[in-house]
């Protein structure tokens, strides 16, 4: 009966959440924290997480002593299904309204920029378009992506950008900035400023187009030891070494991905793209053992693979590793989250795509405490 109250509690706040409230999460953890003196709910956990593991499943979250708020909240939570309302959208690109103005200029000044945005229907977004859409598609956060700029001026410039737009919306909008590993100590100092910025990561990383190894340890172990101590994510794009040619598709495949991955073991890396199929070859053990703490976003999937790609991957990798993505503006964040709804993956699976893992990686019940 105390449960259903706190459940029923619960619900309420993420209704208000969805209208726009910013009291995101503050008094869910205000009952989880009081739950958490209960021994008795520590029992409960223990028992759910083995009965999955029992049943062949995949655990989400971990049990783990009491005093570790946040990993209980999320392992009890989820468990009960209280944590599905909250859509996050991992993949996200957002730009200046200055650079948009002066697109032709800047498609000269840098490749990366003009492989993508040479098209004139490739379109551009600011933060206040990308809030609008997210408010029509039902979506709480979204994950602001740089892009792979080959200039270490530019990734500075737009890093303000994306700085700047977080700060603003602190509630809606998680910032990840661009760094070019080829400038050296300049790239750590920037990685180090929009990390106490607020930043939550480093992407989209392009090293096809921004010319380095992502494997070679002169140039990206700074930068991985600086994202390890200031407990930054990294997302690459990626690219399927086969299939139909597109704009920007470039050559980051799963074979380079996975040099990347056990070169640097303990970086959090999410493969944009579904890693470019590097999920299929997870059915070697050793390529299961090398993606501990790697995950996969849904980025542009519609033009990518047919819709049963979320039952395949998530049978073979978890849906605890699936984390949704749009890469809006390239489409309407809708598209994606009806596939999903319409997929056979059961509603647990589906929870965990659309939020509940991105919310646990990003901390997000950590953040709403400070913003509220
Ligand atoms: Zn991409």
């Amino acid at each position: 009966m105390i449960l259903l109250y706190r459940y029923l509690r619960h619900c309420q706040w993420f209704l208000d959440f969805k209208k726009g409230s910013t009291l995101f999460f503050s008094t869910p953890l205000a009952i989880v924290s009081e739950a958490w003196q209960s021994h008795w709910l520590h029992e409960i956990a223990s028992s759910l997480h083995s009965s999955q593991r029992q049943r062949g499943r995949d655990c989400f979250g971990t049990v783990v002593p009491r005093n570790d708020k946040r990993l209980w909240y999320f392992s009890i939570f989820s468990r009960l299904g209280i944590m599905s309302s909250v859509i996050v959208d991992f993949h996200t690109h957002i730009f200046p309204p200055w650079l948009r103005e002066r697109r032709d200029e800047y498609i000269k000044r840098d490749p990366c920029f003009s492989l993508l945005y040479s098209q004139p229907e490739a379109r551009m977004a600011t933060a206040e378009e990308l809030l609008a859409t997210m408010d029509e598609a039902g979506i709480g956060v979204s994950v602001v992506l740089n892009a792979g700029w080959v200039s270490h001026e530019l990734c500075v410039k737009t890093n303000d950008y994306i700085l700047d737009s977080v700060s603003r919306y602190p509630t809606r909008l998680v910032g990840f900035c661009a760094i070019q590993p080829r400038a050296g100590d300049a790239a750590v100092a920037e990685l180090e400023r929009c990390a106490k910025a607020g930043a939550k990561g480093i992407g989209e990383l392009r090293s096809d187009v921004q010319g380095f190894d992502l494997a070679d340890k002169t140039t990206m172990k700074p930068l991985v030891d600086a994202a390890l101590q200031h407990d930054l994510i990294f997302l690459t794009h990626s690219s399927e070494p086969v299939g139909h040619e597109y704009p920007g598709k470039g050559s980051i495949t799963p074979d380079i991905l996975y040099s990347f991955i056990t070169t640097f073991p303990n970086l959090k890396l999410v493969c944009a793209h579904w890693g470019g199929g590097l999920p299929f070859y997870a059915l070697m053990p050793e390529v299961a053992k090398a993606l501990t703490n790697v995950f996969f976003d849904t980025a542009a999937t519609v033009f990518l693979y047919k819709p049963e790609i979320f039952q395949q991957m998530s049978r073979i990798i978890g849906s605890d590793k699936i984390l949704f993505g749009t890469d809006y503006p390239l489409m309407h964040q809708n598209r994606v989250i009806a596939q999903i709804q319409s997929s056979q993956l059961p509603e647990e699976d589906k929870a965990r795509i659309l939020g509940a893992n991105a919310q646990e990686l990003l901390y997000l019940d950590e953040r709403s405490k400070s913003v509220t």
